[in-house]
């Protein structure tokens, strides 16, 4: 009896793993078989591909009902097999085999080296390159959306940001364009998209070889044969503007200042058919300097012929035909007003669009029901610009002639948004052409709620752990793109290392601790409104417990600290958040959201220590509200030593 046994248990001893490798070698082929079927049904079917292949060939091709059908059917399979990305990326994959993208040429060898000395001397005369992770993939973002809808290759353009404050922008020859941080810092998407695409034309209509061949007498040029036209869709749009009165987009632009007129209406075009607030154009031109009025026109008269060119572009037939990001938008902004009731009879005949509309809504009703807190606490403050303006928020993901998918959300900004725009994206709005006018067919709604600024989850928290690392070996480790300044005589690592310790506890504190805030600026702005009774801390309790990290990865701080004595002694009126600096806003804004989870995340830090007690630190960010992107800053904390610690003297939101 004993024998047997024991054989069993060696016979069980030895078993179990060639059991096991069996086991788990039948389990990966079973699930390989399962996924590689999954992903066989994921496949673009046949009847798309044929469709997508001749839609390469220009704007003669239809969708007709058996391909929208078609189409309705693959995304939504995607959908409930959870990959709602999938027909995006796999269609952009056909799409972009197909199209023959107008790269900017190569330039000539003599050419290339004149445009490296170039190079070289403009990163010499601005600061250097400024390397900011967290910007660098915003600016790719924009600059891929860009170059699709033009049918360029996002490659050809090169794209450097220098380190100074000035705000500018600039482009060369050889496909460079020169964003400051200045400019970076401090302007929405929208405002960049503008910009970038302004000097996209530029390169790619060779207006740079024009404008020197011009300065220096060489009548020779031949602007025609020089100028790439650009075919298909794009300018069919630009040439139905031309009929309704905007002059800008002749296309044979010879001086400098037509040049000028045509890429801004280029630049506005493309913008829009990407889905970014075009409107913005005259908040970027009034802040770009001014240029010598012997080649380029004032900004007065830019925004005048901005203004033409928009006026046009509202036209309802023209957008009907040639704008499908906005027709998405009013798609959009219908369904949600039939859902919430506030045109009734109309209500939306499209697949998903409802279901998409209803996720919107409930952001929408979130969002107002924040505002109406924030108006009676008189903290919405000069940077508010959304008072009259759509709150949808639209991107376009793909475009060909004839299909088209556009990413639709909420702009729920409540304040300034120039580190991205915060936004939440709802889900993805189908169109096709037909017969010649853009129709929404399909709405495809997105079971997570995701940024519209993707680069915030992909970027850590940097102001969190930057003043650990001061002085030490790990300090700029690749990824990073914090960066201390000091001068040798006055200041050393030990002050760097002190002055981001205190700017990072004022960036927790903004948020978690209303009191301590405050003493923070007791020495600073805290006068310009003694007529407020502030002395008055009593109803604040304060419970800053453990906290948890953020969705997206980071390491910030979540408050559930309660502020309800606050309330009233705000109403007094003294609070108006209007002053030039921002720096009373920020007080507000921190007060307002400490009793909330809220967090906030800070990037692309810079320390520049100017002396043994004076030093300024500045950084872009974020703030979130019950996981709610609300508002995106540049910030400058101007930090003075006082009994040998470091304190925050003012602060300055842009
Ligand atoms: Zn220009």
């Amino acid at each position: 009896m004993a024998r047997p046994s024991r054989k069993n248990g060696e016979y069980e001893r030895a078993l179990p793993p060639t059991l096991l490798a069996l086991g788990m070698a039948a389990v990966l082929i079973v699930v390989g078989a399962v996924g590689g079927a999954i992903w066989m049904q994921l496949r673009v079917p046949p009847q798309l591909c044929a469709v997508l292949a001749e839609a390469g060939g220009g704007s003669g091709t239809q969708f007709g009902e058996n391909d929208v059908a078609a189409l309705v059917r693959y995304v939504q399979k995607c959908s409930s097999a959870g990959f709602p990305d999938v027909p995006l990326t796999r269609i952009q994959k056909i799409i972009g085999e197909r199209s023959s993208v107008a790269a900017v040429e190569a330039n000539q060898e003599v050419e290339a080296e004149l445009a490296r000395e170039a190079h070289e001397a403009v990163l010499r005369q601005n600061g250097g390159e400024w390397g900011s992770k967290f910007h660098r993939l915003r600016i790719d973002r924009i600059v891929d959306g860009l170059s699709h809808v033009a049918g360029d290759d996002a490659l050809g353009y090169k794209i450097a940001m220098l380190d100074t404050p000035q705000i500018n922008a600039f482009s060369t020859a050889d496909g460079r364009i020169y964003l400051t941080r200045g400019l970076v810092t401090t302007s929405s998407d929208d405002e960049i998209a503008l910009v970038i695409a302004h000097e996209m034309h530029h390169i790619r209509s060779g207006h740079w070889i024009n404008w020197w061949a011009v300065s220096a007498g060489d009548g020779s040029f031949d602007a025609d044969t020089e100028n790439p036209q650009e075919g298909g869709a794009m300018a069919e749009a630009a040439l139905a503007l031309v009929k309704m009165g905007a002059k800008a987009f002749s296309g044979e632009a010879s001086t400098s200042y037509e040049q000028e007129y045509e890429a801004d209406a280029m630049a506005i075009l493309h913008a829009a058919e990407c889905g970014y607030c075009v409107r913005r154009i005259f908040r970027i031109l009034t802040r770009l300097p001014e240029m010598p009025v012997t080649s380029h026109p004032t900004s007065s008269d830019r925004i005048e012929g901005a203004s033409e060119v928009l006026e046009s572009m509202g036209d309802p037939s023209w957008i009907a035909v040639h704008n499908p990001a906005e027709v998405a938008r009013l798609a959009l902004e219908n369904a949600i007003a039939a859902l919430r009731g506030d045109r009734p009879g109309i209500c939306a005949q499209v697949v998903g669009l409802d279901e998409v509309a209803s996720i919107c809504a409930r952001t929408l009703k979130t969002l107002e029901g924040v505002e109406d807190e924030m108006r009676a606490y008189n903290w919405l403050g000069h940077g508010w610009p959304y008072a009259d303006d759509s709150r949808m928020v639209v991107r376009t993901a793909l475009f060909t002639p004839v299909l088209c998918a556009v990413d639709v959300g909420v702009e729920t900004t409540l304040g300034h948004s120039s580190a991205g725009t915060p936004g939440v994206l709802g889900g993805r709005l189908w169109l096709v052409r037909r017969d010649g006018v853009w129709v929404v067919v399909l709405g495809q709604a997105f079971s997570k709620a995701r940024p519209v600024s993707s680069h915030w989850s992909m970027v850590g928290d940097e102001l969190g752990n930057a003043w650990r690392w001061v002085g030490r070996g790990g300090w700029l480790a690749s990824g990073s793109s914090a960066q201390v300044v000091w001068d040798g005589n006055n200041g050393d690592a030990g002050a760097a290392r002190g002055v981001l310790e205190a700017a990072a506890r004022w960036r927790d504190t903004s948020i978690i601790d209303f009191g301590e805030h405050l003493s923070t600026y007791a020495k600073g702005r805290i006068e310009y409104v003694n007529n407020a009774n502030l002395e008055d801390e009593g109803g604040a309790s304060k419970d800053t417990g453990a906290f948890a990290g953020g969705s997206s990865g980071c390491d910030c701080k979540q408050s559930t600290a309660s502020v309800d004595g606050g309330h009233d002694r705000m109403n007094s009126g003294a609070w108006q958040g209007d002053q030039e600096d921002g720096s009373l806003e920020a007080i507000g804004w921190a007060q307002f959201l400490s009793g909330r989870k809220a967090q906030n995340w800070a990037w692309s830090v810079r320390c520049d220590v100017h002396s043994r007690t004076l030093a300024t630190v500045t950084f872009s960010s974020a703030i979130s509200l019950d996981e709610v992107p609300i508002t995106s800053n540049f910030t400058r904390l101007t930090m003075v030593l006082e009994d040998g610690e470091w304190k925050v003297a003012s602060v300055s939101l842009q």
